[in-house]
C-alpha cells in the first residue's frame, strides 16, 4: 500500500493484551500504528517482535492528558481490564475512562476520525436479562468496588453518544465478553491466566464462591476480527454492539477442563466470592450477526491449547 492510501491508526492501550493483538493484526494488513500505552497493565514484551516494523511507532502517554496526533482511525482501549488491576487505583481507573474518553473524543473530532471505544459487558451489572441484549440498561452499582470501571465505562459511553449527536462524529461502541489468549499478563488475575498458571504449577486452583457463577469466553483472534469489522461498517451503525462468545460455563467447569486439559493434580479450593461479582453472563450476539456478519467459531478447548501454550513460558 503506498503512504497516501495507507491509513494511519492510533491504538491506546496498544502495548496490552488485546491492543497488542490488534496492533499486529492491522500492521500486517498495511496499516501505520501509533501505539499509545503508559505500561500500567502492558508490557513492551507484548509489542516487542512489532518494533522494528517501519510502519509501527511506539508512544508512551497517559490517556488522562490530552495529546496532538494526526491520525484516520482511533481504537480506544486504554484501561485496566483485571479486577485486581482496575481495583488497585481506582480513581486512576475513572479518569482513564472518562478522561482518556474526553480526549481521545477531542482528537478525533479534531480529525474527523473515527473512533471505536472498548466498552464491556461490565455496563450490564449484576445482569437480570439474561443473556444480556444491547437494549438493557444494567443493574450497576453505583459506590462499589467495581463502580470505578463499571459506571467509568459507562460515562464514556454517554460521551461517545453525546459526541455523536451533538458533532456528528463517527463512533463505534464495543461490548466486549469475556476473552482470553496469548498476550493475557500473567498476573492479571483474571479467571482463565489464574486458572492456567496454578494448573501448571500444580497450585490449588482458587474458585471464588461456590463456582456456580457463569462467564462466556470468546478467543482473541476472534474479538479482534469484530472489531476490524466494526470499525469498517456503515458510518449509520455505531453500536453499541455486544461482541463475545455466546456459549456460558460456570467457573467451576472452566476449572475443571483446565485441570483436565494440563493434565493437573491441582486441586479445587473455595475463597470468598468478591463484593458485586456477577452471576451470570452471556451475549447475545443477534446484532453483530446481522450488522457484522461475525459469530465466534473457536470452542472453548481449541483457544485453550493455545492460551495454556502461552502460559507455559512463565513456568
Ligand atoms: P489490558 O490491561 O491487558 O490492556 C489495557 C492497556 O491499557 C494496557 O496496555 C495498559 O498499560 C493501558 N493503559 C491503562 N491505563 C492507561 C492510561 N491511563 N493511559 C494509557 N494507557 C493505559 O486489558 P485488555 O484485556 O487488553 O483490555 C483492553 C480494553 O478492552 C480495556 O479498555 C478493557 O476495559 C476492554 N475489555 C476487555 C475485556 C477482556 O476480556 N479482555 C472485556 C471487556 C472489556
Ligand atoms: N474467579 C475465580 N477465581 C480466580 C479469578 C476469578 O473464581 O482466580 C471468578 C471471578 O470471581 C468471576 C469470574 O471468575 O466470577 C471471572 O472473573 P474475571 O476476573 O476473569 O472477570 P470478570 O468477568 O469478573 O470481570
Amino acid at each position: 500500500m503506498d503512504n497516501y492510501h495507507r491509513k494511519r491508526i492510533l491504538i491506546t492501550g496498544g502495548a496490552g493484551f488485546l491492543g497488542s493483538h490488534l496492533s499486529e493484526r492491522l500492521l500486517k494488513e498495511g496499516n501505520e500504528i501509533l501505539c499509545l500505552d503508559n505500561f500500567f497493565t502492558g508490557t513492551k514484551e507484548n509489542i516487542a517482535h512489532l518494533m522494528d516494523d517501519h510502519n509501527f511507532e511506539l508512544i508512551r502517554h497517559d490517556v488522562e492528558f490530552p495529546i496532538h496526533l494526526e491520525v484516520d482511525e482511533i481504537y480506544n482501549l486504554a484501561c485496566p481490564a483485571s479486577p485486581p488491576h482496575y481495583q488497585h487505583n481506582p480513581i486512576h481507573t475513572n479518569k482513564t475512562s472518562v478522561l482518556g474518553a474526553i480526549n481521545m473524543l477531542g482528537l478525533a473530532k479534531r480529525n474527523n476520525a473515527k473512533i471505536m471505544q472498548a466498552s464491556t459487558s461490565e455496563v450490564y451489572g449484576d445482569p437480570h436479562v439474561h443473556p444480556q441484549t444491547e437494549d438493557y440498561w444494567g443493574n450497576v452499582n453505583p459506590i462499589g468496588i467495581r463502580s470505578c470501571y463499571d459506571e467509568g465505562k459507562r460515562c464514556a459511553e454517554t460521551l461517545f453518544f453525546d459526541y455523536h449527536r451533538q458533532h456528528n462524529l463517527k463512533i463505534k461502541v464495543a461490548r466486549i465478553f469475556n476473552t482470553y489468549g496469548p498476550n493475557m499478563h500473567p498476573n492479571d488475575g483474571r479467571v482463565v491466566s489464574n486458572f492456567i498458571l496454578q494448573a501448571l504449577r500444580g497450585e490449588d486452583i482458587t474458585i471464588y464462591g461456590d463456582g456456580s457463577q457463569s462467564r462466556s469466553f470468546c478467543y482473541v483472534d476472534e474479538l479482534i476480527d469484530g472489531f476490524i469489522r466494526l470499525m469498517a461498517s456503515g458510518d449509520d451503525f455505531t453500536g453499541p454492539v455486544n461482541l463475545g462468545n455466546p456459549v456460558e460455563f460456570t467457573i467451576k467447569e472452566l476449572a475443571e477442563k483446565v485441570i483436565e486439559m494440563t493434565n493437573s493434580k491441582s486441586k479445587l479450593t473455595l475463597k470468598p466470592l468478591p463484593q458485586d461479582d456477577p452471576k451470570q453472563r452471556q451475549p447475545d450476539i443477534t446484532l453483530a450477526k446481522k450488522e457484522l456478519s461475525w459469530e465466534p467459531k473457536i470452542k472453548l478447548e481449541e483457544g485453550l491449547k493455545s492460551t495454556i501454550k502461552y502460559f507455559e513460558k512463565f513456568l
